[in-house]
């Protein structure tokens, strides 16, 4: 269910794995799709589909993503870069990824489940049939009903299925937050991701993306606490006014919004979220329905074609049995939800969140994410976590970054307490 990316990952895996897969998906075209910013990680899990990274530059799917810049309102910047030392032996890690063109990059996915011969059906789900904690069924908005051994829940973040079925725990991180986004021509290409990113009136943190994903095009985007844009809302500000107010607050757009008379603007709001126990006897879900991890982590894509390879291998193992088996799903589950919690914990404490960023500065708050964010994603890659004692290994090392974010956090806001005592007597 959903052909989004993580959908059409996992019908690629299991055709290939020679199982016959039906995929149904409501939209006929893939519009307002977002997730441009690939992590470091992204590339090898695209090339496994089919696509590799050479390819999708040559056919103008995607740009080069050399490195992501940090901008400040008062001007000072401050480039994130993988360190040379990871392309050199034995890490010999790719220190580029890309940035991609979502539509372009859905249409070559779906050409490639399409020659795997998966059947495509535009169809939504409205209701799930589950007997013993089995999916028996599900029934679509045409009055299909459609029985399987095996189900992938891949209905992203705002239909929830399976979760929603079968009212599994969740974990959310942060406020609801609302992003709004438009495309821009431009002259130039700059072969990396720009973030400008300021605390706001709450001292929440608010960014806005710039995002090549093509040569002579950028994605724009602003990222708000839902609570901020209400309020401007109420103050009678249109959507569109409060996108155009904060770009105007950075010299790089302002020429940008006086060339473009008409913006048409793209918005979603959404809520970070990791779900426990996304697997049951006969299914999975994968991706966004499994965990949302804020867009910030550049980690969304990455998680989606982990959870589809990770997910369509439990079912494919299984093929032959009626069920898939208790220790697989087990370690599936832990390794969706330690992966969503450490990287929405971490941004959250580490950079959303005032205390600590007011501490250390907001450049070096960045350092502090992305050092161990980068690094234990690379390692991911590599140790393919997947029994027993890898997964509970990798889980063990997410939690000590997360317990250390907290608690420096926690001393962070005792000194910012301790300082407001002081100046008040
Ligand atoms: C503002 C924003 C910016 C982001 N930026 C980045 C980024 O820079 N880098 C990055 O890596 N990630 C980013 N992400 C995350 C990334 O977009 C997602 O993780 C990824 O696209 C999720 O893919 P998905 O296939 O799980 O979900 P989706 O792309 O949401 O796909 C779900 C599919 O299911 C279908 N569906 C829905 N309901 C039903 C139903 N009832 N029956 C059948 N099908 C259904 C939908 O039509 C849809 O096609 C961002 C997310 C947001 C919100």
């Amino acid at each position: 269910m959903g052909g989004g990316i993580a959908g059409m990952a996992a019908c690629i895996h299991l055709a290939k794995a020679g199982l016959q897969v039906l995929c149904i998906e409501p939209q006929a075209d893939l519009g307002q799709t977002v997730g441009e910013s690939l992590d470091w990680s992204a590339p090898d899990l695209l090339r496994v589909l089919g696509l590799p990274m050479d390819q999708l530059i040559r056919e103008e799917i995607a740009t080069y993503k050399r490195h992501v810049t940090l901008k400040l309102r008062d001007g000072s910047s401050r480039h994130y870069i993988p360190g040379d030392w990871l392309g050199r032996p034995p890490y010999n890690v790719e220190l580029k990824t890309m940035h991609v063109d979502r539509t372009r990059l859905g249409e070559a996915i779906r050409n490639i489940a399409l020659a795997q011969g998966v059947t495509l059906a535009q169809d939504r789900v409205v209701a799930v049939e589950s007997a013993g904690g089995r999916v028996t069924a599900v029934n679509t908005a045409t009055g299909r009903r459609i029985c399987s051994p095996w189900f992938v829940d891949a209905s992203g973040a705002g239909a929830n299925l399976f979760p929603r079925t079968f009212k599994l725990r969740v974990h959310e991180y942060g406020p609801k937050k609302v992003a709004m986004w438009a495309y821009f021509r431009v002259p130039e290409l700059i072969e990396g991701t720009t973030l400008y990113a300021d605390r706001g009136n709450s001292g929440y943190m608010q960014w806005v993306w710039e995002i090549p994903i093509r040569a002579d095009m950028i994605s724009v985007g602003y990222v708000a606490p839902g609570e901020a844009i209400k309020l401007k809302r109420q103050q009678g500000m249109t959507v569109d006014g409060i996108f155009k107010e904060k770009l105007a607050q950075y010299p790089r757009f302002e020429h940008l919004l006086n060339a473009e008379s008409e913006i048409s603007l793209c918005v979603r709001s959404f809520r970070c979220r990791v779900h426990g126990k996304v697997s049951g006897p006969n299914w999975v879900v994968v991706g966004e329905a499994a965990a949302m991890a804020d867009p910030m982590t550049a980690n969304g894509v990455t998680a989606a074609l982990r959870h589809a390879a990770e997910g369509s291998d439990l079912i494919v193992r299984a093929r032959h049995r009626r069920q898939l088996p208790i220790l697989g799903r087990a370690m599936y589950d832990r390794r969706v939800a330690d992966v969503g919690k450490f990287f929405n914990c971490g941004i959250e404490t580490v950079l959303y969140e005032g205390p600590i960023r007011d501490r250390v500065g907001a450049l070096t708050a960045g350092d502090v994410y992305t050092v161990p964010a980068w690094t234990l994603n690379l390692v991911y890659s590599r140790l393919r976590p997947k029994g027993l004692v890898l997964t509970l290994l990798y889980g063990f090392v997410l939690s000590l970054f997360r317990a250390g974010a907290k608690l420096y956090d926690r001393y962070c806001r005792r000194r910012e307490t301790a300082r407001e005592l002081c100046g008040q007597s």
